[in-house]
């Protein structure tokens, strides 16, 4: 499988670089943003390192949007947002940061109007036990 040694995407999901870790299967990682623009903010990867949807493998993309639905069920046990925002950004022109496939899947809650990204980093504490009940909820 081709992968980057010096991106972080890449070394989370061949477990190089440390992440909060909720799901993973052959094809994809999903794991707590570090930045959580509301609490539950989860990404979804490709274990390959695709750049974005441009060069991406069709498969690798349908196993992507497949487990969105597995999380977002964990997210709506765990977090019972009121809705969810699923966002996926492709070069630098569209927003995109991390130059690494991955979907953004954001609970969303009434009233209140939240951005992408945040400034803010989540705190480890919080971050490690919404992992465990996130991964408790999962098959
Ligand atoms: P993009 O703008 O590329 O769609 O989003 C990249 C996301 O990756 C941002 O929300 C950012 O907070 C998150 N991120 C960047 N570096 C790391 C990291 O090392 N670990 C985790 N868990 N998230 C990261
Ligand atoms: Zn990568």
């Amino acid at each position: 499988m081709h992968q980057l040694d010096d991106c972080i995407f890449c070394q989370i999901a061949n477990g190089h670089a440390p992440a909060y870790k909720i799901h993973e299967d052959e094809l994809t990682c999903t794991f707590l943003d570090i930045f959580p623009a509301t609490p539950g903010h989860c990404l979804i990867i490709t274990k390959e390192h695709f750049s974005d949807i441009f060069e991406a493998k069709a498969e690798a993309l349908a196993q992507v949007a497949r487990n969105s639905v597995l999380i977002t069920k964990a997210l709506e046990q765990v977090i019972a947002p009121d809705g969810l925002g699923v966002y996926q950004f492709n070069r630098a022109c569209a927003g995109q940061t991390v130059f690494h496939y991955h979907m953004h899947l954001i609970p969303q809650f009434e009233g209140k109007n939240i951005g992408i990204h945040s400034k803010q980093a989540g705190d480890p504490d919080e971050l490690a036990a919404l992992a465990e009940q996130l991964k408790s909820v999962l098959p």
